[in-house]
């Protein structure tokens, strides 16, 4: 019995769950929270593991990864292409429809030849309801706008 064919049957299994979490996710997940729904279920795949997967699922266009204003970049299935609101009080994300960046998007590649990428940074902010929960201090500034 070949190690190495044990080994190349147990990354295939990894492999599917990693697809398999990635699927029933709602949402976005770190690569910390893939890592312990798929150890749920495998406790022996390795994070190491889990992060070379996640590269190759992305260089084959089947995962995307943002960046929501924390620490660790989110990743979900490649698909339908959205923007990203993240509140800087909060953290809160919410994900916006990417047809809001269509003008911004021709001007900028008109003007400027440069080509937006609408999904991988999040474009950060104040939700409405930290606005709404500051609504009481108005400071000078907000006041003459
Ligand atoms: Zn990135
Ligand atoms: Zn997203
Ligand atoms: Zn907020």
């Amino acid at each position: 019995m070949s190690t190495v064919r044990g080994a190349a049957k147990r990354v295939t299994a990894a492999k599917r769950t990693v697809a398999e979490v990635l699927v029933a996710a709602r949402g976005h997940l770190t690569a910390d929270e893939i890592t312990s729904a798929v150890q749920r279920e495998r406790p022996e795949v390795s994070p190491s593991t889990i992060y070379r997967i996640l590269e190759e699922f992305e260089e084959l266009e089947l995962v995307v990864h943002a960046h929501l204003g924390q620490p660790a970049a989110v990743y979900h299935l490649a698909g339908v292409v959205h923007g990203h609101l993240t509140c800087e009080v909060c953290q809160r994300t919410v994900e916006i429809p990417s047809s809001h960046f269509d003008a911004l998007s021709r001007e900028l590649l008109a003007r400027y030849g440069f080509q937006l990428d609408r999904h991988h940074l999040a474009l950060s902010g104040r939700c409405r309801d930290c606005r709404n929960a500051r609504a009481g201090v108005v400071t000078p500034r907000e006041a003459t706008t």
